[in-house]
């Protein structure tokens, strides 16, 4: 069976970093990037569906997500990382050296001394048609990333829990209106942002009001949205749209192994290093309050730093 020190699974930001740091340590990382499975799933991660990128340090003109992944994949490359695309479908963590398979085929395994796991998380998405189309073109994920974009603009947060109001009232700093569309006529989210919201004299509410669609070819014109109770049907006129319903972290590998906190998400500490000696997690698969490439990429270097003292302690 093929043998490597490091194993990284997963090839965002938190992967790639971990494998630039792990490569340069002279560990020889194998990282398994993954495989397109659906456009919220992908090798690279979620910035692979962000267009332009202008908080990540180091580029002041900005970049786009899949140029700042395919810089990381070079960089870890010519450091002699091993990048493969294609899925963990199981992960052996009961006892070591760790065992990772590709595939349902038995011997397509890999084993590890010590494994990175930077899986990532998705967020829920409304599944509505256009939604898809204009990922990145007026529909978003992340209003930190994109609300910078929409200035002046009247746009639609989707959610009533606290990302929503989050998201809601940090962009009301560009944006000339904020509509939060929620299915019921209560939020979700802790009374102190709820207040926080009302006070806010750029955020109105859609109760009860269901999406049916995004509206838009080349970019996002508005909202087919319908009463909840009535079903009435209207068009809301918006030209950006948050969807905050949540997200779920990509934990499936190490489900009934790796200890989780409250959010689903691998609890870490200290440093990247989880419950189970050995694994270390990285990105946003530990991480459900920050969630940004820079987060991430620092969460990455720090298990690639771990993992290589770890080894070492232990003299393999
Ligand atoms: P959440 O609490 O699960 O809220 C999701 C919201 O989206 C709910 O209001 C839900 O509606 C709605 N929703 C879910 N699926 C939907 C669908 N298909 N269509 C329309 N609406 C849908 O998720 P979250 O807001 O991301 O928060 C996750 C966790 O992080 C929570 O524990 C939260 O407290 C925490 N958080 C904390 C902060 C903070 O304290 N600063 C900030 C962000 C998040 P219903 O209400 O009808 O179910």
């Amino acid at each position: 069976m093929e043998h490597t020190r490091v194993l990284v699974i997963g090839s965002g930001p938190a992967g790639l970093t971990a494998a630039i740091y792990s490569a340069r340590a002279q560990l020889k990382p194998i990282v398994i990037e993954g495989e397109p499975s659906s456009t919220t799933d992908q090798p690279g991660g979620q910035l692979m569906l962000t267009t332009e990128i202008e908080n990540f340090p180091g580029f002041p003109e900005g970049l786009d997500g899949p140029q700042l992944m395919a810089n990381m994949r070079a960089q870890a490359e010519r450091f002699g990382a091993d990048l493969r695309v294609g899925k963990v479908t199981r992960l052996d963590v009961a006892e070591r050296p760790f065992r990772a398979w590709l595939s349902d085929d038995v011997d397509a395994s890999i084993s590890a001394d010590a494994v990175i796991l930077a899986t990532g998380a998705q967020s829920l998405m409304l599944n509505v048609p256009g939604e898809d189309r204009l990922l990145s073109h007026g529909v978003s994920t992340c209003a930190t990333c994109d609300g910078f974009f929409f200035r002046g603009q009247d746009i639609a947060v989707i959610g009533g829990g606290d990302s929503a109001i989050e998201e809601a009232t940090f962009l009301t700093r560009f944006a000339t209106s904020v509509t939060i569309v929620h299915r019921r006529d209560a939020l979700r989210a802790s009374k102190i942002m709820q207040q926080r919201a009302f006070d806010n004299p750029k955020i109105r509410f859609a109760w009860n009001t269901r999406v049916l669609e995004v509206l838009g070819e080349e970019k996002v014109t508005g909202l087919r949205v319908a009463d909840s109770l009535s079903g009435e049907e209207r068009t809301l006129p918006v030209t950006g749209v948050f969807i905050a319903i949540g997200h779920i972290p990509n934990t499936r590998l190490v489900a009934g192994t790796a200890e989780l906190d409250e959010n689903g998400y691998v609890r870490t500490g200290p440093g990247s290093y989880t419950n189970i000696d050995g694994l270390f997690a990285a990105g946003d698969v530990q991480d459900h309050v920050y969630r940004q490439a820079i987060t991430a990429a620092g969460s990455g270097c720090t298990a690639a730093i771990d993992a290589e003292r770890w080894l070492e302690a232990r003299g393999s």
